[in-house]
């Protein structure tokens, strides 16, 4: 089994509907996505999926979230855009266009602050 792992920073705001302290007061992130994808196999030049593939679909999810106001956006109009929803959205997203029979997304882990992250999983 291989894993591979790419990351991706952007920057955005929010607001955390119910939240009982300072997050339900608009505020910002610079977010950290690490996106783990896993294979058994390899090609015939040796790699699972080149990064640049990885990179590229993951710049395009991300290029919707950053420098905006994520309450706006959708699935985050509904969903609070805590660093959970993120990270599941994140994953749901990136394994659409990932994965095969071969390749799946195995890991979504999203960096809030330098201290804190969600790993998303299934
Ligand atoms: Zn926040």
């Amino acid at each position: 089994m291989f894993k591979l792992i790419v990351k991706k920073e952007f920057s955005s705001a929010h607001i955390l509907h119910g939240h009982p302290g300072d997050c339900k007061r608009m505020h910002g992130h610079n977010w950290i996505v690490e996106a783990k994808v896993e294979g058994d196999n390899i090609n015939k030049i040796g790699m699972v999926i080149d990064f640049k593939d990885i990179k590229k679909n993951l710049a395009d999810i991300v290029s919707k979230l950053d420098h905006r106001f994520l309450n706006e956006i959708e699935p985050f109009i509904e969903n609070n855009p805590t660093a959970e929803n993120i990270s599941k959205y994140i994953y749901k997203e990136l394994s659409k266009n990932i994965n095969t029979d071969n390749i799946k997304v195995s890991e979504i882990k999203l960096w809030e602050t330098n201290n804190s992250a969600v790993i998303y999983t299934e």
